[in-house]
């Protein structure tokens, strides 16, 4: 039975490249996920996007010499390019900067500001004087007045703790420019959770199979809900599409706001380009659907609270009631999934920091499926995991490369000396039943655990009956057997047809990895799709852009063994995984910093 499966990927930031730190989050869980979800017969669509408003582009932008759109483009082409890199099979991986997005944007605004859950407030704000623009809390530093700390932020301090507001700072400076902030009155349109709070609290008790930790960190927030800004003093965001303000010059939709209705308006975007643009309603208004929302933990409280609590207010129904919006009633997340950090000596992969392995660098050195697995094998499922290169060398070289590469090599081999075409099987014997019983009953098993997002129990279950056929083979010793031609060819296909399977069972992991394994077992076609970059344009505007998508329903993965075709000509294979350099242990790439 197919089911429609949303799969809804945190949106990278572009005020640069991203790191593995990132991507280990959000970008290979996500698409191991889909694979999975996808070979086992659901109707997946995997949306994202890169998120290019708010300060921090601007920013980024001064320190270039660019514009905001000059340093989005260039940022979204990288991030998109590497998430190709990487195998990440979405659907539409497309940006914010979109008219499409900006209508869909301003269309739920307009419906939350109609139906009373956006109302506006006069607030103390700081400004930078000499731009004109909002200082954002993390970009105003002081004197603690609490502990006297000087590096104290406008959000918080680190020093002793605390949280903070601007105004509280002793000396308040600018982190852009060392200018001092201005305190201004301003006018700004808030989102008033409050009024959200009853319709959020009532959904979060069907969310009987969250996480329990995430389930009870969202209930706690609901407590303590206040009215949160959604505007700010800027020129560089969705307008704000109520009369007197569309014009305003200074005023724009928040960056939090607009990024996290990326997933409608992506789903939207693929729509029309699909050539159905109703076709997204059946991921989002669809009692059958699901959907799975993949960040790091940082951002939980955005996918557990705030967006469901836009949704409820876009459809009518937090405590003042209302309208839907022009696109109806809207489905809420039904799971979040959320990893924790993957950290290097310590530190939290930010780019700030200088702690940094860019996917770039590592997808030319090493290739995306080592990555791929050194993610779902040491990668941040439940806890903040540090990466180090020993660790690295050993995964690749010891169980990639030792293992399943091994495997894969020395079965294909000996059946193209011996036999150069798939051989068939005599007789089974015990062994030979035990081991292909092995590799059928770990579908079930690791399918579950793929699905689940259990990436290391998925590894470790695949690898077992790797690590069975390993033994197999040397307790064989089809070498040995030259004169029983018959057996040889036997134990040479029981261990092909094993191969064949632990190929399936890894494929949502180490998908480039499977096809060429695939074609080594004179497998023809695409066995397992990869996103493509395309440039797109869009009515009304005048610039493409690329957009990553793929056509994933025509591979030939799907979850089940498939029985190998006796007599299909084998060729001399080449080593699918490479041994690292060991010393690559001690010292790491010249390029990475060790910490
Ligand atoms: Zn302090």
């Amino acid at each position: 039975m197919t089911s429609p499966i949303l799969t809804a990927v945190a949106w990278p930031y572009a005020n640069g490249p991203r790191h593995i730190g990132h991507v280990s989050g959000f970008g290979v869980p996500s698409d191991v996920f889909s694979r999975y979800m996808r070979m086992a017969g659901n109707d997946v669509l995997m949306v994202s996007g890169t998120d290019e408003h708010g300060t921090a582009i601007q920013v980024q932008a001064e320190k270039e010499g660019l514009t905001p759109q000059q340093t989005a483009d260039k940022y979204h082409r990288v991030i998109a390019e590497d998430l190709a890199g990487l195998g990440c099979c979405y659907d539409l991986y497309t940006r914010t900067t979109t008219l499409n997005h900006r209508a869909v944007v301003q269309e739920l605004f307009r419906t939350l500001h109609a139906n009373g859950y956006v109302v506006a407030q006069r607030q103390q704000g700081a400004i930078s004087p000499s731009t004109g623009r909002t200082l954002p809390d993390r970009y105003i530093e002081g004197t603690c007045p609490i502990c006297g700390f000087d590096g104290a932020r406008g959000d918080q301090c680190d020093n002793c703790g605390r949280q903070l507001d601007p105004i509280d700072l002793i000396n308040p400076r600018s982190r852009i420019n060392g200018e001092t902030p201005q305190f201004i009155e301003t006018e700004h349109f808030f989102l008033d959770l409050p009024a959200l709070a009853g319709a959020l609290g009532k959904w979060l008790e069907t969310r009987t199979d969250w996480r329990p930790n995430v389930l009870k960190f969202s209930e706690n927030l609901l407590a303590e809900l206040r009215p949160r800004a959604i505007t700010r003093d800027l020129d560089w965001g969705v307008p704000i599409p109520l009369e007197g303000w569309e014009d305003a010059p200074m005023k724009r939709i928040y960056v939090w706001f607009d990024a996290v209705i990326g997933y409608l308006s992506a789903s939207i975007e693929w729509a029309k380009r699909s050539g159905d643009p109703e076709a997204w309603r059946r991921w989002w208004q669809n009692d059958d659907a699901r959907s799975y929302y993949f960040m790091g933990k940082d951002n939980i409280t955005f996918h557990s609270v705030i967006w469901p609590g836009i949704l409820l207010g876009a459809n009518g129904q937090g405590d003042r009631g209302g309208e839907p919006s022009a696109f109806g009633r809207l489905d809420l997340p039904t799971e979040i999934v959320s990893s924790e950090f993957l950290t290097m000596s310590g530190s939290k992969l930010a780019s700030s920091r200088g702690h940094v392995i860019y996917v770039r660098d590592f997808l030319r050195d090493f290739g995306p499926d080592a990555l791929r697995y050194f993610i779902a094998v040491n990668g941040p499922e439940n806890q903040d995991t540090d990466f180090t290169w020993e660790e690295f060398v050993r995964r690749i070289n010891f169980e990639l490369a030792n293992e399943w590469g091994n495997l894969v090599n020395r079965s294909i081999s000996m059946a193209h000396k011996n036999v150069g075409a798939i051989p068939a099987a005599g007789e089974l014997t015990a062994d030979d039943e035990a081991l292909l019983q092995a590799a059928r009953d770990a579908y079930p098993v690791v399918g579950d655990a793929w699905g689940r997002c259990k990436f290391k129990l998925a590894t470790t279950e695949a690898m077992r009956v790797v690590g069975l056929a390993n033994k197999y083979l040397s307790d064989q010793q089809p070498w040995k057997l030259k004169d029983d031609p018959a057996r040889r060819d036997t134990v040479l296909h029981v261990a092909l047809q094993v191969v064949q399977d632990c190929n399936t069972l890894l494929t949502p992991l180490l998908p480039h990895a499977a096809q060429e394994v695939f074609e080594a077992l004179g497998g023809e076609g695409v066995w397992a799709a990869q996103p493509e970059l395309v440039e797109v344009t869009e009515p009304g505007a005048e610039a493409s852009y690329p957009v990553l998508r793929g056509d994933y329903v025509n591979q030939q993965a799907v979850w089940a063994s498939r029985p190998i075709a006796v007599g299909t000509p084998l060729a001399k294979p080449t080593p699918i995984f490479t041994k690292l350099d060991p010393k690559l242990a001690e010292t790491g790439p010249e390029w990475a910093p060790i910490g």
